[in-house]
This record gives C-alpha cells, sequence and structure tokens, in this order.
C-alpha cells in the first residue's frame, strides 16, 4: 500500500524555511508598488539566498540548474510561494518565465537553449509567451489567425496578440502562429522566439485590467500587453521543435503548469482564509463576535473542507504525473483547474466579505487578490472547457445500455432476479 500523505522531514525543513522567508522578506515588498526595475533590484538579493538554498528554478531538471523534485514537491513548493505575487519572481518559476523555459528545455536546440535558456534560468532574460488574440476565442486555440509564412530560409510574422504577460519587460517572445492551416486541426501551428527587437514587433499598450489598475505602463509588474506582429521576420532556427508542433508543445507546457498554479492558488486561499479567521476573534457585533455567528462559523467550516479538497484533488493530479506523466492525468489536471479556481474565489469572497469596507478597500491585500482570483476561471482555458473535457472523458467509460432501459431499471432487474433466485422464492412461498 502506497498511500501516504506525510512529507520527508528534510524536506519540511526546506518548507518551512520558504514560509519563513516568504513572510519575512517578501510580503514588505507586496506594499510598496515598486515598478520593474526597482522590483528587480529589491529581489536580487533575495533570489541570491534562495539560489544559495538550492530551491531556484525547482520546476526544472538537475541538468538545467533546477532540482528535478517532481510534481508533489514541486505543488508544496508553490502553494508557500504562491501566497504573494512576487513569490514565484523570488524563486525563479514567475509565468511566463517557468512555462516558456520547460519549452526551451523540452523543445529548444542546443543553440536555442544557448542563448535563450540558460540566462533566462540565470534571471538575466525576461520573456512572454504570446498566443492569445484579441479576434479569434483562446478558449478554441485551433482558431488562431496570426500566420508565419515560409520565406527565402526564415519565416514571416503577422498577427494580433493580447493579453501577453509582461512582453512590454521582455527580452523575446515565443509565439504561437499558424503555419500549416490545411493540416489536421492540432497540427497546423508552430512556434517560433521571437526577440521584442525584431523589426515590425510592436507593443500597441498595457491593458488595464481588473488585475492591474493602479499602475499599468511599460514598467509595471506584472503587465498584459496588446501586441502587433508586422512583416516579422525571423530566421529558420527560430522554430522551436518541428513544423506543425505548436499545439502539442503547448500542451506539454500547460499541465505541469496548471498544478503549480493551482497550489499557488492554495496558498492564497489559505492566506485568506487566516485573515478570515482572525477577523472573526475579535469584530463585535450584535452581542458577540463574528466567530460566534453560526453563518460565519458554517464559512469557516466551508473554506476548511473546500481548500482541503482543491488540495488534496491537486497533489493527486501531481502524484498521477509523477507516476504516469501528464498525458495519463488530463481528467485530473482539468478536474483541478476549475475546481481550484471556484475555491480561491469563494474563499476570498467570504474572507472579504467577513471584513466588511475594510475587506472592500485597499488597507487589506484582499480586494487585490480578489480581482486577480477572478481571472483565473478563464486563463489557461476557461472552467467551462476544462469541464467539459471532465465530462468527455468521463463519458468514454460509458456505453448505453442495451435495449435502451438503464442499467439500473429495477422492473428489469426485478425479473432478471426472480429467474435468477426462481427456487428460493418458490421455497419461501411454500
Ligand atoms: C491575467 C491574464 C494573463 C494572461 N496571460 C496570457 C499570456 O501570457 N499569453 C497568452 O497567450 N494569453 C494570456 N492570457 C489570455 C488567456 O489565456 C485567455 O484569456 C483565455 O485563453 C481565454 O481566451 P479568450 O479571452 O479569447 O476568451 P474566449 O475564448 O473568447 O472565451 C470567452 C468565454 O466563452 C466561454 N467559452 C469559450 N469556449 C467555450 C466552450 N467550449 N464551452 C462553453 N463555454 C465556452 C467561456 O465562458 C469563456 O470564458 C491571459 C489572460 C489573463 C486574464
Amino acid at each position: 500500500m502506497g498511500w501516504d500523505f506525510s512529507t520527508e522531514p528534510e524536506f519540511q525543513a526546506k518548507l518551512d524555511w520558504m514560509a519563513e522567508f516568504v513572510r519575512s522578506e517578501i510580503y514588505p515588498l507586496e506594499t510598496l508598488n515598486l515598478d520593474w526595475p526597482a522590483l528587480r533590484r529589491a529581489v536580487a538579493p533575495l533570489q541570491h539566498e534562495v539560489k544559495q538554498r538550492q530551491l531556484w528554478a525547482a520546476h526544472l531538471g538537475p541538468e538545467l540548474g533546477g532540482q528535478g523534485y517532481g510534481q508533489i514537491k514541486l505543488g508544496l513548493m508553490h502553494e508557500i510561494l504562491g501566497t504573494t505575487a512576487y513569490g514565484p519572481l523570488v524563486f525563479g518559476n514567475q509565468a511566463p518565465d517557468s512555462g516558456n523555459s520547460e519549452i526551451l528545455a523540452e523543445a529548444g536546440t542546443a543553440q536555442q537553449k544557448s542563448r535563450w535558456l540558460y540566462p533566462l534560468l540565470a534571471g538575466e532574460l525576461c520573456s512572454a509567451f504570446a498566443m492569445t488574440e484579441r479576434d479569434t476565442a483562446g478558449a478554441d486555440p485551433s482558431q488562431l489567425a496570426a500566420t508565419a509564412v515560409p520565406d527565402g530560409d526564415g519565416w514571416v510574422i503577422n498577427g494580433h496578440k493580447w493579453f501577453i504577460t509582461n512582453a512590454s519587460i521582455a527580452d523575446f517572445m515565443i509565439v504561437v502562429a499558424l503555419t500549416d492551416p490545411d493540416a489536421e486541426r492540432h497540427r497546423r501551428t508552430s512556434q517560433f522566439i521571437v526577440p521584442m527587437d525584431t523589426p515590425g514587433v510592436r507593443i500597441l499598450r498595457d491593458i488595464a485590467s481588473m488585475e492591474v489598475i493602479e499602475h499599468v505602463g511599460p514598467n509595471a509588474y506584472p503587465s498584459h500587453a496588446e501586441v502587433v506582429l508586422e512583416d516579422v521576420r525571423v530566421p529558420g532556427a527560430a522554430m522551436l521543435g518541428s513544423r506543425g508542433d505548436g499545439f502539442l508543445i503547448a500542451q506539454k507546457r500547460l499541465g505541469p503548469g496548471r498544478i503549480h498554479h493551482c497550489m499557488r492558488w492554495i496558498g492564497q486561499a489559505n492566506r485568506a482564509f487566516d485573515m478570515l479567521c482572525e477577523r472573526a476573534t475579535y469584530r463585535y457585533s450584535h452581542g458577540s463576535v463574528l466567530g460566534d455567528k453560526q453563518t460565519v462559523r458554517n464559512w469557516i467550516a466551508d473554506c476548511a473542507a473546500e481548500i482541503s479538497a482543491a488540495r488534496l484533488m491537486t497533489l493527486h493530479a501531481a502524484w498521477v504525473i509523477d507516476q504516469h506523466g501528464p498525458a495519463k492525468a488530463r481528467k485530473e489536471i482539468a478536474l483541478i483547474k476549475f475546481f481550484g479556481a471556484k475555491v480561491l474565489h469563494d474563499v476570498i469572497d467570504r474572507a472579504l466579505q467577513t471584513h466588511g469596507s475594510l475587506g472592500y478597500c485597499a488597507d487589506l491585500p484582499l480586494e487585490s487578490m480578489y480581482r486577480a482570483a477572478r481571472a483565473a476561471r478563464f486563463y489557461d482555458g476557461p472552467d467551462e472547457v476544462h469541464r467539459d473535457t471532465v465530462a468527455r472523458l468521463i463519458l468514454r467509460g460509458y456505453t448505453p445500455p442495451p435495449g435502451g432501459l438503464p442499467t439500473e431499471h429495477v422492473p428489469t432487474r426485478r425479473a432478471d432476479a426472480e429467474r435468477r433466485f426462481a427456487g428460493l422464492l418458490e421455497a419461501a412461498s411454500t
């Protein structure tokens, strides 16, 4: 029997160190609203310490300077560092750099790795991932309209991308574009490395959004940009993997990435839950503290149950990936994506409600956590699409019943049972 929910003591010691480090060194930075250059300077000594502790870029294997921990340990780390928006940056696994480094590690040539991957891992470069388009449904990447057309020994890319995280501060982006419009649905796109200073790449604007309202601009962190590619010429060596691999590479990137997202959400949910419980101990109304009101007690119990369920589901998905690879974990990954997003939202919402106007205002981090949490329901694929995947995979295990009557149809089962136990029934009636 291999069901074991314990964490090895040596690794637990690393997690304990992380929890203390995140709280004492990273939380204070949240309050300063630093722009990207200042933030970069502020986190440099912290990143150095994380590297010394061998906790840097833990999503990658040891041959790339990561730790090769596997998804369960990574998940447990993300639960801690995800409690703050700057945690991933300090630990060398912030989106989209972490996913991009996984792509480069998986699909990059030796030349692409030395030019882009190693400096990215060292924190010397910053990257973006450009797939979503303003004018086609991001939920259905088979509709992508950006094109890459062969031109001599290279490619010419045209497209209009948007919501491209960190494009404004990036040194390069990985662009997904249509190379084979007539191929089978999942073989139509390819991925290209495009340096941001390539002629024809234009940042139209940083998009003000629910997540980033206060400080939108070229040096904001994080930011989400609208990017136009106009006759952008890249060499043949800019292609990642083979022609037509765009969808395949994106799928590989997203599987483990979703585990990390979900564990970060659990970290955020726990932080909101702590605020809810703290408030319940002292806010006094109508003759008692809030913690004595049945509604608030129900919220506390519901939050604890939902966080625990989401955490176990996510760690189970991580376990399936570690044991059998991401392809065998499709249902588990899709399940946690929409379930985790809902738990995150609901826990923050209850914590915010418990704080009244204090929760609604920027004197507490709850309102910004709430705004950021809303996006979890559709980035990396909308909830509806993940629900659809779950239902499709589950339904594969079912077939219509013979004769058109449900398998559990009682009169049919009774008739079968009466035939089978005829002797027993006859004996009972005599
Ligand atoms: C904070 C943030 C950061 C992001 N960063 C990046 C990035 O770095 N790079 C990048 O390329 N993209 C990024 N995105 C974009 C994100 O991936 C897309 O928003 C997402 O894939 C959904 O695509 P869409 O916005 O075009 O919505 P649409 O595809 O237009 O979907 C809109 C809605 O339609 C419904 N819907 C769609 N399909 C179905 C279906 N099959 N069944 C039922 N309902 C359906 C859902 O309710 C969905 O929310 C980011 C988005 C956010 C919010």
